[in-house]
């Protein structure tokens, strides 16, 4: 019996004591459980009934086993910066956590490919292997501290995801502990387009609700020979979001495409990392080309022409590495940067087509306005991936709902131009009602059958990603059930 130095008398955390391995690898009294009551989206919050650190891939198989054998309800969480909700334990959950499991397992540079254990920080692979020339694409802004295993459940994007793809396409193979305890390989040998159904798909990005990824393949890649950053600042957000479209249309595509609207600008400006954009200019621009040496010059002066013509008040390159890294760090630190500015901060994450950005960005600004709450914008403009930011004060009574409201009349915006409600921050428990903007009720019932083939009993991560069935889709499943028996 491992589980001696518990101060419970509950039998269930006493036996998963002894499957992690004692004391020190479980936690269960308030105040330890206190941190675990939410993630990023921080306007819901639920206590765990405990929280467990495995350090293999058969722990994790057993506390899930023993899990499902006592109808516990339970969920993987990693570094817990998700912004949709996705690791809150709303039902008493027993939370795995993943970072105990954080090693680089292998590294095959001639493969191009990496294995690393689920809580592997995403930025620790570059890191790791920079000096030989090589790196992970996949750069979420949270980069220096979120996971791997977490980026697979939420399918991440990033800055430079524009040209180089989400998560999804630089997965190759994953270890899954299924919700019964069973542990299974999909894409082992990295073959692409193996045959069967494309697993590895539909793992990335299922929110951890369909398994628990333990190992993780991953394509690593050569980095590029040149690269070079512009800023360009523009009067009006209108001429900023044409210029995007335009380089798009000329068949550039830059290596990242990122645009900050004046409220954010004014937010990145008060925060760690200040640039020094003007205070008065309305948008900016944050452009990177990469590739051959050879030809970034032109490709720049291609995208400078563009900006020209969209009456561009300023554009600056990079002068060197240090200057680039520091325009990207004030970029990248921008949804903290908002609380330089604001109490409380909601991201949002919707996706438009890019020739709708003036018109998406100027009704999102009168939804600012009919809130009474101010709205920055910070966004990957290259692949219409905004995140309007709802600056609001949790303590003035009332706030906190008026800010949830306006994000959603945002996201209805974007799904009624043609867009969708997530680029890359997944449904979790906050867009759960927004999957009716963008689905019907058959095909959210369809994608619950899914779920339940994976997840037949419902007890990992239970309450995400779906709302709950309408009165009419849970009759027709009755009608199924019956006509089955
Ligand atoms: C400042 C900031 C900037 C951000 N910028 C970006 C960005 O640019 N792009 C982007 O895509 N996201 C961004 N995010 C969101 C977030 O960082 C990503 O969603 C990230 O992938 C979450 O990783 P995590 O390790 O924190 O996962 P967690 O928050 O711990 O978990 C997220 C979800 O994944 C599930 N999960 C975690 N680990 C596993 C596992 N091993 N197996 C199965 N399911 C698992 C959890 O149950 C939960 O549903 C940002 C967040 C912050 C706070």
């Amino acid at each position: 019996m491992k589980a001696k130095n518990i101060k419970s008398k509950d039998k269930h955390i006493l036996n998963l004591a002894d499957i992690v391995g004692g004391a020190s690898s479980i936690l269960y009294q308030k105040e330890d459980l206190l941190a675990y009551d939410c993630d990023g989206f921080t306007i819901h919050r639920h206590l765990p009934k405990a929280v467990v650190f495995p350090k293999d891939t058969q722990e994790v198989a057993d506390v899930v086993k023993y899990c499902a054998e006592n109808d516990l309800p339970f969920l993987a969480r990693g570094a817990g910066t998700g912004l949709s909700g996705g690791a809150i334990p709303l039902n008493g959950e027993i939370i795995i956590s993943m970072v105990r499991m954080k090693k680089l397992i292998s590294v095959d540079l001639e493969n191009r490919r990496a294995v690393v254990e689920p809580g592997f920080v995403n930025l620790k692979l570059t890191n790791s292997i920079s000096d030989k020339g090589y790196y992970y694409a996949p750069d979420p802004s949270s980069q220096y501290c979120c996971t791997i295993g977490g980026n697979v459940a939420e399918n991440a994007g990033g800055a430079h995801c524009l040209k180089y793809g989400v998560t999804t396409n630089h997965i190759l193979g994953l270890e899954v502990v299924m919700p019964n305890g069973e542990i299974i390989e999909i894409g082992k040998d990295g073959i692409p387009d193996a045959p069967g159904y494309d697993l590895l798909g539909l793992i990335t990005g299922s929110e951890g609700t369909l398994g628990i990824v333990t190992k993780i393949t991953v394509r690593i890649l050569k980095n590029p020979e040149g690269k070079q950053t512009v800023l360009a600042y523009f009067d009006n957000v209108e001429d900023g979001s044409q210029a995007v479209s335009d380089i798009i249309s000329a068949g550039i595509v830059p290596a990242a495409l990122e645009m900050m609207d004046k409220t954010a600008i004014e937010g990145v400006e008060a925060a760690a990392f200040p640039v020094g954009h003007p205070k008065d200019i309305e948008a900016v621009l944050l452009i990177e080309v990469d590739g051959i040496a050879a030809g970034i010059d032109e490709q720049i002066e291609q995208i400078l022409e563009v900006c020209r013509m969209r009456n561009v008040r300023e554009v600056r390159a990079a002068r060197n590495e240090e200057e680039r890294a520091r325009w990207w760090a004030n970029r990248k630190t921008g949804f903290g940067a908002m609380g330089a500015i604001s109490p409380d901060y909601l991201v949002q994450d919707g996706v438009i087509p890019r020739s709708k950005l003036p018109e998406v960005l100027r009704r999102i600004n009168q939804i600012s306005e009919e809130s009474g709450l101010r709205i920055a914008n910070i966004f990957h403009a290259g692949d219409g991936n905004l995140h309007p930011l709802v600056l609001f004060d949790a303590r003035i009574p009332g706030e906190s709902e008026r800010a949830l409201e306006a994000g959603s009349l945002c996201l209805k915006v974007c799904a009624d131009v043609g867009g969708t409600i997530t680029g890359e921050h997944g449904v979790g428990i906050e867009k759960r009602e927004e999957m009716r903007f963008v689905f019907t009720e058959d095909e959210i019932a369809a994608q619950t059958e899914i779920r339940e083939v994976f997840n037949p009993r419902n007890l990992l991560n239970a309450g995400k990603l779906f709302p709950s069935p309408s009165r009419c889709v849970e009759i027709k499943k009755e009608m199924k059930a019956q006509a089955i028996s």
